[in-house]
């Protein structure tokens, strides 16, 4: 294998950059960007330049220049970003006046992917706690990253008369909702069954193998790629709906990159699916209550920046009687992560939950009730934080996926 051979795919991106540290600094409220980089804000004093993209693309540079070698203590560095993509719309609004326009070049998740693969393909990486994840994602007896039996993903779906073998519109469930969440799971059955709506499920569904890649770990996933979409050739899908915006993403995105051609079905997201139901008017929403409900939404990177799905679950939400929605002062291009995303929350937990505690009490500000969002990593993570937070945060604010909230209101 060549050295550096996925940096060196990148190097016009890296070189773009112009080193105006605002993916690091940027506050402009006319753009609306509060801060950019929520691993360098959570360290606070402890975080180097090189904990957000300025730093990191400087480094890069001088690697790509053969100053410096790639090392483990470099990777130590390297995965603690969540890959929440915050740097690339920061760097791309910047003011032609400070930055010269290449860099809009610069997609910067794709330089920090070429380089965890070249980590990964010169032996620095994976770190110890991504590669019990991976391994476990790839013994034949789970094919799921937490290591649970591979029946018990499927056990929530026991008694559902709705759910068939074979069919046109097939779940992916993936692993952290069916295996941590599957209330969640139930839920989203029970606005199905409300509706008159089969879906198709199978109990041989893999990894999607989202967590191998976010850790430049492609090899790990030749297998799940393969099986998975042949899987849903075989049940006849032609849309493959997922509840988890992880596995949407790298289905949607990373699975047709990976085979070098357009998947044989359709990829959407639950929110999708639940925003078009309410069009067509197939979900009845109770009346709505006395005192309007005030929710606020967060919206997860991997189904925002990564795929720009920004708008559906704000239809579904507007939709729902009795309920206004007030936005966090960072929202949509300028969300701030959850802190659950890049690997970060297996390996750097204290890490990943300051990020997130931070977005708690955004939420908190906006004085909404509940704090929905749409990504079972986002629930957990949130949730984890909410539970780690004062008594008197946990009775201002609840964490709610929004299927839970929908079947709620039906
Ligand atoms: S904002 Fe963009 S150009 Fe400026 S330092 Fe960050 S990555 Fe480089
Ligand atoms: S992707 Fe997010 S966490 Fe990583 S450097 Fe950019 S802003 Fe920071």
């Amino acid at each position: 294998m060549p050295e550096l051979e996925n940096l060196k795919k990148v190097w016009d991106n890296v070189f773009s950059c112009m080193g105006c540290g605002e993916c690091g600094f940027a506050v402009n409220p006319n753009a609306e960007i509060y801060l950019t980089c929520p691993v360098k804000e959570a360290l606070g004093d402890a975080a180097f330049e090189i904990h957000f993209s300025r730093g990191r693309m400087s480094v890069l540079k001088s690697i790509l220049k053969g100053a410096i070698p790639l090392s483990k203590e470099l990777a130590e560095f390297v995965y603690q970003c969540t890959e929440c993509g915050n740097c690339t719309e920061t760097c791309h609004q910047c003011d032609e006046n400070v930055v010269l326009k290449i860099s809009e070049w610069i997609d910067h998740n794709n330089v920090w992917n070429a380089l965890r693969k070249d980590l990964v393909q010169a032996g620095h990486a994976p770190l110890e706690k991504h590669a019990t994840l991976i391994e476990l994602m790839n013994n034949p007896e789970m094919k799921n990253p937490y290591g649970e039996e591979k029946s018990k993903k499927y056990a929530w779906a026991d008694g559902f008369s709705n759910i068939k073998e074979k069919g046109e519109f097939a779940i992916f469930g993936g692993c952290t909702m069916p295996l941590r969440q599957a209330e969640t799971l139930k839920n989203m059955m029970k606005i199905f069954q409300a509706a008159g709506k089969d879906i198709a499920m199978s109990k041989d569904e893999w990894c999607c193998g989202s967590i191998a890649m976010r850790i430049g770990d492609y090899k790990a996933v030749e297998e799940e790629v393969k099986h998975n979409i042949e899987l849903y050739k075989s049940m006849g899908a032609k849309t493959v709906f997922s509840p988890c915006a992880g596995c949407y993403r790298t289905l949607k995105k990373d699975y047709p990159e990976i085979i070098g051609e357009e998947l044989p079905f359709e990829v959407k997201h639950i929110t999708e699916v639940l925003a078009e139901m309410i069009k067509n008017n197939e979900i009845a929403f109770k009346e709505a209550e006395a005192e309007t409900l005030k929710v606020t939404y967060h919206d997860p990177c991997h189904l925002g920046r990564h795929m720009d799905l920004y708008e559906e679950p704000r239809e579904i939400i507007s939709k729902i009687p009795g309920i206004e929605l007030v936005e966090m002062k960072r929202n949509r291009k300028n969300a701030w992560c959850c802190g659950a995303g890049g690997g970060v929350k297996s390996q750097f937990p204290e890490l990943s939950l300051d990020i997130s505690k931070e977005r708690v009490r955004e939420a908190i500000e906006t004085g909404a009730r509940v704090f929905l969002t749409s990504c079972p990593f986002c629930v957990g993570n949130l949730r984890d934080a909410v539970n780690q937070m004062s008594s008197e945060v946990q009775d201002k604010i609840e964490v709610v996926d929004i299927i839970d909230f929908i079947a709620l209101k039906i």
